[in-house]
Order: C-alpha cells, then structure tokens, then sequence
C-alpha cells in the first residue's frame, strides 16, 4: 500500500485533475490510498471570505463564495459532462457552498471570527476538491471511493493547528481504509482536516496535507509515501539564485529539515516526519512530469559531504557586549528570554568570552528586544547581512569539503561562522549582496566537479 498525495496545482483545475487520474492508475497495483489538497489557491479564497465576513463586508464575502461556486461547477462540468453524475456532484458542491455562505453570513452576524468557524471554512476547500477528484478517477474507470477524513483523522480540539492523536488515527484507519484497500478499491480524503473525537472539524495548519498524508501513511505502514506537486523535486540550490542546480535525488531527513528553514518551500519536513521516523520514504514527484525521478527522503540516506547551498538576505546581526555579565550562569539564557517575549525568532548564534552575535530574519518587534538586551551591556545592530547554510551530513567528517567550502568562500568578509555540533550545516553570515555570488562559487566547486 502507499499514499499518494496530490496538492493544489495537481488538483488546479479539470485538465491536471485529468493528469492526476492518471497517475493514480500507474500506481494501482501498489494499492494507492489518495488524499487531496484544495483546488490551488481555494483555501486562501475562503479565509478572505470568512475575514471580509466578520468585517461586516458581507457582499465581498458572497462574490468570493460565488467566484468559487464557479470554479468548482467548471471543474465538475468540464470532466464529467452532462447527466445523472454530474447532476448528483454539482449538487453534492453546492451544498457544501451553500454551507460556506450560511457561515459568512454568521460571521457577519457575530463581527467577529472564532478559532472553531474559521476551521468549519477552512476544511472546505478539501472538502469540496475530494469528491470532484472520486468523480474524475471513477471516469477513468477507477474504483474510486471517497472518505471523510474526520472519520480517520482524530484531532484534539486546538483549532486551527490541531494536534492529532496518533493512536486513534491508527485504529480508524485500519477500520476503514485497510477494508477498503484489500477490496481493491482506492480511498480518496481530503488532507489538512481532522475532527475531534466529538466529530468537530478542525484543520492541522496551513499546507497540512503533507501532515495528513505522512499520519495516514504512518498509521497504515504504508511502503510509500509519495508528495506529487508542481516541481520535480528538492534541489542542490534555488535555480532562481544559482545556475546549474541539480536534483537531489536522495536525501536525509535531517538535510531536508536544515534546508527547509531556509526556505526550501517544496515541502515542510517536519510535516512528514511521523512518516519517516518510521522508516517509510517519502517521495516527492512533480505531477507535470510524472516519470521524472524525484526526490526521495528518507532518514539513513548515505551521507554525503555536502548536499545542498541554501541562502537568503535579509538577515540583521544583533551583537551584545558585556565582559561583566558572560561569563556568570544563566547569561544565555536570559538573552534568549528577550528574544522570546518579543516573539522574535534567533537563527545563528555566536559567542565569545565577552560577546554574543544572534542573526533574527523578522525585525518586527526589533526595537523592543534592543531595549531589553541593553539591560545586558552594549547592544549594537548591523542590518543588510546574509546567510549561506552548506547542508550536509558527512561535512565536518569531509575535512576536504570543509577546506573546499572555506576556499570558495575566498575574501569575502564573513562576520559570523557556525557549525552546528552534528556537522551537518556550516552557516556563514555575509553582507546581503554577497549571497548570491558565493553561493555561485559554492555550488559551483560541490556540484559541478563530478569528483566531488
Ligand atoms: N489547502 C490547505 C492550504 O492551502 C492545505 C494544503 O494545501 O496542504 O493550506
Ligand atoms: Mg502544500
């Protein structure tokens, strides 16, 4: 058995629904169970009509719940026609419309948006694009059979990012998927949406389909699991940033998860990681070109030197000086503090006997930290830095990839260096302007000598 998970831009619109049919039945002698995304851009849609609801702004509200209403009924006329079916899932969409409406006008009603109606919206998208995509594999002669994913994805009750509850997942879905699977038919769920064991809807989190497809796959013990998108996979660097960047074709699961923070954006790790701690790979595959390799992570890939460069921009340095405080106990630790009342998150961290350097992306609330972090000692700022993070897993062993790194990083003036104590992600910040062209150099010297 495995998963298959198909997001937004597979699912956009009736000619990559086509696609997507598809490709499921490429994989229906491995037992597919399938779960969908939103149409591409839906969810969005639903969260602006539920806000344009509660600002009192209930004409918007209603133009974007027709606006959908149109996308979903092209959608299903476009890939099942005319006739009885089409009829019975035209109307199977407007009552879930019909539902979005009744709960924009409800929100109006209120002025305000609670937590538990902003998940009965937000689940919609899913629940609308699940059946469309049964419709369209079942005209492809598939025995497709659609079940709600709050009967199987158990949830506690913190809406918006709910937690799920792994045992319950796992009972439910022997119950009703496994049955269903053995019978030779082909499970279609919505992904992102759970309920609570009461049967409340509630949803894991923008771009939680990923996580619903890694708890189905984990509670299943599925061989598989496979991610299909709109890109072909993981790469050695942003393509938009470095000329030559290559697919990764295997990869760790912790080199997924470095890279990831630094904005890798095909697929969150730790949204797979129920998956892959148990030892099910997770592929992820482009969906407009389904025989293209992909990228398959999985937690003991070999180790390699260095893996991937990732980089980005608009870093500021915030450096505090105290040769009186930095060497007492717990100094650290209320440094830290600061940054965590003001809600501001640390990337790299420096120290010396009588400094620390911390690197923050958000300065939202940067002014607020700085007067905190003055009762310390001298604060300074240092704005329009970058960062360049070398991930891989076998780097600090590679004392020549160190050197190589080191090397490619020439005369350009670094003001923070780190290397985390696992050894698998050398993070060096730089002015802003210099990322791209070291990163160039960096790729270039990993990725373009077939000996390294
Ligand atoms: N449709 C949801 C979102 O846009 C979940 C997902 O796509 O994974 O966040
Ligand atoms: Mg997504």
């Amino acid at each position: 058995m495995i998963v298959m998970k198909f997001g937004g831009t597979s699912v956009g619109d009736a000619a990559a629904i086509r696609r997507t049919a598809e490709i499921v039945r490429g994989r229906l002698p491995r037992g597919p169970v399938v779960v969908v995304s939103a149409l591409a851009g839906t969810t969005n849609a639903l969260l602006a009509a539920a806000e344009q609801g509660a600002a009192g702004n209930l004409v918007a509200a209603i133009a974007t719940v027709e606006q959908l209403r149109e996308r979903h009924l092209t959608a299903v006329a476009e890939l099942i026609g005319v006739g009885p079916d089409a009829e019975d899932l035209a109307a199977t969409e407007s009552v879930l419309l019909d539902e979005l409406a009744h709960l924009v006008e409800a929100l109006s009603v209120l002025g305000h948006r609670t937590p538990r109606a902003m998940d009965a919206v937000a689940s919609l998208g899913e629940q609308l694009a699940a059946p469309i995509v049964v419709a369209a594999l079942r005209r492809a002669g598939i025995d497709a059979v659609l079940v709600d994913a709050r009967r199987v994805l158990v949830t506690n009750d913190e809406f918006g990012r709910a937690e799920p509850q792994p045992e319950q997942i796992a009972a439910a879905c022997r119950e009703h998927l496994l049955p269903l699977v053995g019978a030779g038919k082909v499970p279609v769920l919505g992904g992102y949406m759970g309920a609570t064991p009461q049967g409340v809807t509630t949803t894991l989190g923008r771009g939680g389909s990923d996580y619903s497809a890694s708890l189905f796959g984990a509670a299943l013990e599925a061989e598989a699991i496979e991610i299909w998108t709109d890109v072909d996979g993981m790469l050695t660097a942003d393509p938009r940033v470095v000329t030559g960047a290559k697919l990764i074709e295997h990869i760790r699961f912790d080199e997924a998860a470095e890279l990831a923070s630094f904005g890798a954006k095909v697929l969150h790790p730790n949204t797979i990681a129920p998956a892959v701690t148990r030892g099910i790979p997770v592929f992820i595959f482009n969906s407009l070109r389904p025989d293209a390799k992909g990228t398959r992570i999985t937690a003991d890939a070999p180790r390699h030197s260095v893996r991937a460069i990732a980089g980005k921009g608009n870093t500021v340095i915030v450096k505090v000086r105290s040769a009186r405080m930095l060497g007492t106990p717990g100094a650290l630790k209320q440094i830290f503090e600061v940054f965590a009342r003001h809600r501001t998150s640390v990337d790299v961290v420096t120290t010396s006997e009588v400094s620390v350097s911390l690197t923050v992306d958000d300065d939202q609330f940067l002014d607020a930290v700085i007067a905190d972090l003055r009762a310390f000692g001298d604060v300074s700022v240092e704005r329009g830095r970058g960062i360049i993070a070398v991930v891989g897993s076998g780097l600090a062993e590679h004392t020549e990839a160190m050197a190589k790194a080191i090397a490619a990083v020439g005369d350009t003036r670094l003001y923070m260096l780190s290397l985390d104590s696992t050894g698998i992600n050398l993070t060096m910040v730089m002015d802003a302007d210099a990322v791209k062209p070291v990163m160039q150099r960096l790729h270039d010297a990993f990725f373009s000598d077939p000996a390294a």
